[in-house]
C-alpha cells in the first residue's frame, strides 16, 4: 500500500502558473495513476463516516472527479457547485472575490433540502474562497455545512483557518 509521501509524488508542480511566483500543485497527474487515485479516494472516504454526510457537494471541474469517487464510496448522492450559467433549471447562485475580479458558482434550485448535512469536496484548499462560497451557497438553502474534504491543502494560504472560523472543518489527505 502506497504512503501517502508515494501519494504526494504523484502531484506534480508546475511552476509560474496561471501567473509568474505562483507554484500550482497539477492533481492530474495523481489522476493518471489508477491505483493512486483508488488509494487517495479509499483515504479520503475512511476519514468520515457516510452516516454524517446527507449529501455530497462537488465544486467544478477537479472537485468533481472526487466528488463522484467518494459519492460512489459513501453511497451517498452528489450536487454540482457550477460555474455561471451552466446549470439547465433554475438556479441559486453566489459571486465570489478573487485575486483579480470575481467569479460565481451556482446549483440547482431544491438539490439540497434544509436542514440536509452537506460535504463540501474540492481537489485542493487555498485561501479557502472557492470552498467558503460554496458553504456560503449552501447554507443559503438550509443545508448545514460543518466538513468540507480535500485531497491537497496547502496550509500557508490559510484556507483551513478560514474554514475552521467559519464552523467547517477541513479534512485534508495531504499537505
Ligand atoms: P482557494 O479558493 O482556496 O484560494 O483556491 C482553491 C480553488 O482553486 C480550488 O477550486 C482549486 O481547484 C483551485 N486551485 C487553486 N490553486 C490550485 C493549485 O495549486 N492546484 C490545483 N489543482 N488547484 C488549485
Amino acid at each position: 500500500t502506497a504512503r501517502n509521501a508515494d501519494l504526494k509524488a504523484l502531484i506534480r508542480t508546475i511552476p509560474d502558473y496561471p501567473i509568474p511566483g505562483i507554484q500550482f500543485r497539477d492533481v492530474s497527474t495523481l489522476l493518471l495513476d489508477g491505483a493512486g487515485f483508488r488509494a487517495t479516494i479509499d483515504r479520503l472516504a475512511a476519514m468520515i463516516e457516510a452516516e454524517e454526510v446527507d449529501l455530497i457537494a462537488g465544486i467544478e471541474a477537479r472537485g468533481f472527479i472526487v466528488a463522484a469517487a467518494l459519492s460512489y464510496a459513501l453511497g451517498k448522492g452528489k450536487v454540482m457547485l457550477r460555474k455561471k450559467s451552466k446549470l439547465p433549471g433554475a438556479t441559486v447562485g453566489i459571486d465570489y472575490a478573487l485575486e483579480y475580479g470575481t467569479d460565481r458558482i451556482e446549483m440547482h434550485l431544491g438539490a439540497v433540502k434544509a436542514g440536509q448535512r452537506v460535504l463540501l469536496v474540492d481537489d485542493l484548499l487555498a485561501t479557502g474562497g472557492t470552498a467558503l462560497a460554496g458553504a456560503a451557497l449552501l447554507r443559503g438553502q438550509g443545508a448545514i455545512v460543518d466538513k468540507a474534504m480535500f485531497i491537497v491543502d496547502l496550509p500557508d494560504l490559510g484556507g483551513a483557518q478560514r474554514l475552521t472560523e467559519a464552523g467547517i472543518e477541513p479534512i485534508t489527505l495531504l499537505v
